[in-house]
């Protein structure tokens, strides 16, 4: 079908009108599609779900969206469950019977929309990221299609080079049809207590001995910027940081004896405990521990709600009205999700804190809600990704665990949405944190807005590795047609 929309992304920033869209169904009729163009020569790039916010999936040219690939079945006995890449991580999760089991890693995204294919071409980081690593750790095996129209399956043991280079790869080697991915037993609720903190040295003390700490499933530390709406650490006067480490449990299990275990270890000033439920958008918070259905926390999205948008988003989606009423994007997302091991991420911290207070952008950060809406709180976010085999055959060299980080590399999500006056600004932030996170030997979460340099590629992958790419694309795309310039200087 031809659609000659203009088109954007989730960043709202780059906008291009493809002369085709081509949506194949199957995991066939994609191969015969990239066959067709590359006899023809004709560059492609794909699309999926468009999370991705610098253009990635943007083009003049024919575009082919992935997004009707969405076969989903599970095999109990195997423990995997096969997908194709247009099927959402929701459409996955009620396949497995979630919350009954799970995959060991699930993001966090509107309603779990995002489809899994995208997720695997770009990365994959969550809240569980501290026990079981990135979603390349669970990958079991996928359908490549090449630019040819070849169907390759790859698994670290047959085409371990192409497995390896097309996780995290953004489709530069070839389409990722289909993926197999493990599955687990999960338990229905979780326990997530919010540690809160005034003092930063404990702060950071603590935060380390919670990524090792078995007890826990998921740990993530959070941090307050100054915001417009309200500001904990001036009305206390010293910096408001948290960390959040979340406990699975059973239905009826007793958690008393956990929270007081963990109270007495931890030397947090305040603690609090997540609680939310189909009514209350976004975070909300507790005094007393409760059991925390674990699809709250799958399915929890941080966002701001005032009124005046409920009542805007009521209406469109009401009859039909979101069609007719749809706005161009206002706001725009600049986002920078940064990575760094564990020894530079103080430094990385104190620049990214003096560039977010120099570029006033606290205000714009990512809100977490809490007490029913009241109150907006303004904050980065930091995940953690615990390498899972310091095998080097076992290295995924695209994706976001760092080659010199032997435990835990630690990704701090910078998510300001800007409104469309203040872009500038929102592209310089890019380009400071870029600056900073490459001068802490970091690398960037390339779903996010950036305009790296040559030389900021080089570190980010390496040039062993940029060469090893190279010489995948060569075999497998000889014509360079597939996703050209999605990832900047590697194509030219
Ligand atoms: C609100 C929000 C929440 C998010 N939460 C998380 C999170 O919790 N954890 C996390 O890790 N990330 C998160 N992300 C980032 C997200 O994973 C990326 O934006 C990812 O790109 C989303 O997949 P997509 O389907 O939208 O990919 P797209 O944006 O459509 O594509 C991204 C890139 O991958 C390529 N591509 C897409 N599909 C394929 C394919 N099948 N084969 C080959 N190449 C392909 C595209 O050409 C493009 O270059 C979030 C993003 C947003 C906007």
């Amino acid at each position: 079908m031809a659609i000659r929309r203009r088109q954007s992304d989730y960043g709202g920033i780059v906008f291009k009108r493809p002369s085709t869209v081509l949506w194949p169904t199957t995991v066939e009729e994609l191969a015969r599609t990239l066959q067709s163009l590359h006899a023809r020569g004709e560059r492609v790039t794909v699309r999926n779900t468009a999370h991705s916010t610098n253009g990635q999936t943007l083009t003049d040219g024919p575009q082919i969206n992935v997004g009707n690939i969405r076969h989903v079945t599970f095999d109990p006995v195997a423990g995997v469950v096969t997908a194709g890449v247009g099927a959402s991580w929701d459409a996955v999760l009620k396949a497995i019977d979630f919350p009954r089991r799970c995959l060991p890693l699930f993001p966090n995204n509107p309603g779990q929309r995002i489809h899994i294919g995208g997720t695997a071409s770009v990365g994959g980081v969550g809240f569980y990221g501290s026990r079981v690593g990135g979603f390349w750790n669970h990958v079991r095996s996928l359908k490549l299609v090449t630019m040819s129209g070849e169907i390759v399956e790859c698994s670290p043991t047959v085409e371990p080079e192409l497995f390896r280079f097309s996780l995290g790869g953004f489709g530069r080697i070839g389409v990722i049809a289909e993926i197999t991915v493990g599955v687990l037993p999960s338990k229905p609720n979780v326990l997530p207590i919010i540690l809160v903190y005034f003092d930063p040295d404990r702060h950071q003390r603590d935060f380390d001995k919670a990524m090792l700490d078995p007890r826990f499933n998921g740990v993530v530390a959070q941090e307050e910027h100054e915001g417009l709406e309200f500001n904990v650490t001036n009305a206390v006067g010293k910096p408001f940081r948290t960390i959040m480490v979340l406990c699975e449990v059973d239905a009826g299990e007793n958690t008393d004896e956990l929270v007081k275990q963990v109270r007495a270890d931890y030397g947090e000033d305040l603690s609090l405990y997540l609680k939310g439920g189909p009514k209350i958008e976004g975070l909300d918070l507790a005094f007393e521990p409760r059991v925390f259905p674990k699809r709250y926390l799958v399915y929890f999205t941080p966002r701001e709600y005032p009124l005046l948008d409920g009542l805007w988003n009521w209406l469109r989606s009401w009859m039909g009205l979101r069609w007719l009423l749809g706005r161009k994007p206002t706001v725009c997302r600049p986002w920078s999700d940064c990575v760094v091991t564990r020894a530079q991420y103080p430094q990385f911290m104190a620049g990214m804190r003096e560039i977010i207070k120099k570029l006033d952008v606290g205000r714009y950060l990512e809100k977490s809600t809490v007490l029913h809406g009241l109150m907006n709180i303004d904050s980065t976010v930091t995940f953690v990704i615990k390498r899972q085999s310091q095998d080097p055959s076992q290295f995924f060299p695209l994706v976001l665990d760092l080659p010199n980080e032997p435990q835990h590399s630690l990704g701090v999500a910078i998510m300001p949405d800007v409104p469309r006056s203040e872009l500038e600004r929102g592209l310089r932030i890019c380009r400071e944190l870029t600056d900073l996170v490459y001068s802490c030997e970091g690398r960037r979460y390339l779903y996010g807005t950036h305009a790296l340099t040559r030389e900021q590629v080089e570190k980010h992958y390496g040039r062993s590795c940029l060469n090893q790419w190279q010489k995948l694309k060569d075999q497998n795309d000889p014509k360079h047609l597939l996703n050209i310039g999605v990832i900047e200087h590697v194509d030219a």
